[in-house]
């Protein structure tokens, strides 16, 4: 691979849609007629739709086909073989990968790879990764704990793939990584917004290291959307003065999307890997004109073991109106995701997205990083408790921060808040993925 080939893969990266629109349905037929004819599961699923794989013959018939929802691959779970159940598609010894989902509420769900599975999460990482500019004299520091969730896992093989050196930074503390990114002059890492912010937090406040004298040059976002949210971004951005690039991809679907270097505002979805639909929250109508909110329904065409056949993620997403000028004609979702169809909620009859909170009190100068959110019930009313921290040095100028969070909240919600502050450090800190948004109403 050439070092200043802009393109992962230049041939796919920028292929006329027509084109593309013929190998994505060739595509999604293959991999339906896979689920159909291996997974007991999909076929009782397609045999109740009357639909078969001989009924797709265009890209309108491929709405037709049911969606699968997480909640029925934790009952799939319940069924033999243990401990995936009937959607599995290959004999249990050619599983080679375990992973489970790391989703903030409910059950997680198990997903088995073959090896030729993990060889193409491999892949999805390296047009990830290559368009977010690591080379092959990169050396890559990843400060994540190899545990159980697939999260970087995937992005290590995906570095290593296209050449990187790779340095894991396993069960290293948040302040010896730290000291090694900084003996090793790693260029880049992947992690967490909320763990990009704690690690510049401890790098200052424990070390008396300021995280932009590291010779950190990129880095890439998961798990959450902070990366996306452009007043997160920007915290993330002047902390380490790196570039700092989105992406979204879950256990269940793959690395399905990145924001490259030309940071034009959204992502790219892998459209030769993927097929990405949206779908109308109220009426099920498939949206292909830029602009209109709606919940993305997926498909992986090329992963075997446990199929991801129109699976309905609930990330909330919309399609962009502009081409990117990086030059790739892969469509761009606007924003990244702009949140999850299950956290966006009514709250005193206003539609409140949590990441619309975030974007206020990050976008505050004075305020910490941490904040969280508590919906309650009162009476008959809902109410809104959001504690934020004030950054040490910014106390003084407490009435003038108050004021402009609360016209910002109005401004950007429309609703009105019961504010609390607290000195810094005082909100709960989270390691890997945080939980700042609590709906009480349901509870009570
Ligand atoms: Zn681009």
């Amino acid at each position: 691979m050439i070092d200043t080939q802009p393109f992962w893969n230049p041939f796919l990266e920028t292929l006329d849609r027509e084109k593309l629109q013929r190998l994505q349905l060739r595509k999604f037929k293959r991999i339906f007629k896979w689920a159909y004819e291996h997974s007991r599961f999909h076929r009782s699923l397609y045999d109740r739709a009357g639909i078969t794989p001989n009924d797709i013959r265009s890209l309108d018939d491929i709405h037709r086909v049911p969606t699968v929802e997480k909640s029925m691959m934790r009952d799939i779970q319940r069924k033999d073989p243990f401990p995936y159940g009937d959607a599995l598609c290959v004999p249990l010894e050619d599983v080679t990968e375990f992973r489970q989902t790391s989703g903030t509420t409910g059950q997680p769900v198990y997903q088995p790879d073959t090896w030729q599975d993990w060889e193409w999460w491999a892949e999805c990482w390296a047009y990830i990764l290559w368009a977010q500019g690591y080379r092959p004299r990169d050396r890559v520091f990843i400060p994540f704990g190899y545990n159980i969730f697939v999260a970087f896992w995937a992005g290590h093989y995906g570095a290593e793939k296209i050449g990187c050196e790779v340095v894991p930074g396993g069960v290293l503390d948040t302040a010896a990584r730290i000291l090694k990114i900084q003996e090793l002059k790693a260029t880049a890492m992947m992690a967490t917004p909320t763990y990009v912010l704690g690690m510049a937090d401890v790098a200052r406040t424990q070390l008396g290291i300021d995280p932009a004298s590291l010779s950190i040059e990129k880095i890439t976002c998961a798990g959450e959307c902070g990366a996306s949210i452009l007043t997160t971004k920007h915290r993330m951005e002047s902390a380490w003065g790196a570039r700092v690039y989105d992406h979204a991809g879950a256990t269940e679907i793959g690395a399905w999307s990145y924001e490259c270097q030309a940071q034009s505002g959204g992502l790219h979805v892998n459209e030769g890997l993927f097929l990405v639909e949206i779908q109308d929250m109220d009426t099920g109508e498939i949206i292909t004109e830029p602009g209109r909110r709606g919940k993305m329904i997926i498909t992986a065409f090329d992963r075997i073991a446990q199929p991801c056949v129109r699976f309905d993620s609930k990330d909330v997403i919309e399609w962009a109106d502009y081409a990117c000028p990086c030059g790739r004609t892969y469509r761009l979702i606007k924003g990244g995701i702009l949140g999850r169809a299950d956290d966006i909620t009514k709250v005193k009859g206003v539609l409140l997205s949590p990441s619309t909170i975030e974007e206020v009190v990050r976008g505050v100068e004075g305020l910490g990083n941490e904040y969280e959110v508590i919906v309650e019930k009162q009476g008959d009313t809902d109410r809104i408790t959001l504690k934020v921290e004030f950054v040490r040095e910014a106390e003084t100028r407490r009435a003038d921060i108050e004021r402009e969070l609360v016209g910002q909240l109005r401004l950007k919600t429309n609703l009105r808040y019961d504010l609390q502050f607290f000195s810094l450090g005082a909100l709960p800190r989270y390691e890997v993925k945080a939980r700042r948004f609590k709906d009480l109403r349901s509870k009570a």
